[in-house]
């Protein structure tokens, strides 16, 4: 919680709030790269500006293409599972971005043009949340956030950090989806972010 003499006056907005309100203002109309064409809505992100932790994946699906939400098709109901099971947090607790803003057509990785034409966004974003800690989502967010082709193998678990930030790497809940057997990575994946934090494990807490 923050100090009093820090805290926001009643009826005015939270100054990062403001400013994260003032980016998605300057993306929503974003035409930077050719994924523009086909979508339907920018997927900004979404979540506490003062979270302690920003998750980030891909690129948004289907069901974020036509909502403008990140994260709340079957592999976001999976994220949220996560973060109450193993975090004891709600979604509204954390922020949730993309490093591409744009669905991808068939789903199919962003391109490297496409990610160098969005990933200013995301930078911006990070700056602005300062979060205490980073979840990448799977390969392409840690890759393309880090500035590295190394394997999942070599990012997991490692102390990583993106601007000064720690940065943890775990499996994309899409890839658990299809292949359950990683849970248990992710678990103690998730378990170092909370070591992070400062936050007491979630008793009863199992990776099913
Ligand atoms: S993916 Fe990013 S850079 Fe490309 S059009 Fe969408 S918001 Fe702009």
């Amino acid at each position: 919680m923050l100090p009093p003499a820090a805290a926001a006056a009643p009826g005015a907005e939270d100054p990062t709030a403001q400013a994260l309100a003032a980016l998605r203002a300057e993306v929503l109309p974003c035409t930077r790269c050719k994924l523009h064409r086909e979508r339907n809505q920018v997927v900004f992100g979404e979540g506490s500006p003062n979270a302690e932790v920003l998750f980030i994946g891909e690129a948004p699906g289907a069901v974020e293409d036509q909502t403008g939400r990140p994260f709340v098709g079957p592999a976001g109901q999976l994220l949220d599972r996560i973060l109450v099971g193993a975090m004891g947090l709600q979604r509204s607790d954390v922020y949730i971005a993309n490093i591409n803003k744009c669905r991808p057509p068939g789903n199919r990785a962003p391109e490297a043009d496409e990610v160098a034409a969005c990933l200013p966004y995301l930078r911006r974003q990070v700056d602005l949340l300062r979060p205490r800690a980073i979840v990448c989502l799977g390969r392409t967010a840690a890759q393309n956030l880090l500035g590295t082709t190394e394997p999942m193998r070599n990012l997991r678990g490692r102390d990583l950090a993106y601007a000064g930030i720690p940065v943890v790497v775990t499996w994309h809940p899409a890839y658990l989806l299809r292949d359950p057997s990683h849970k248990r990575e992710t678990w103690e994946d998730i378990k170092r972010v909370n070591r992070l934090l400062g936050r007491p494990e979630v008793p009863g807490a199992t990776p099913g």
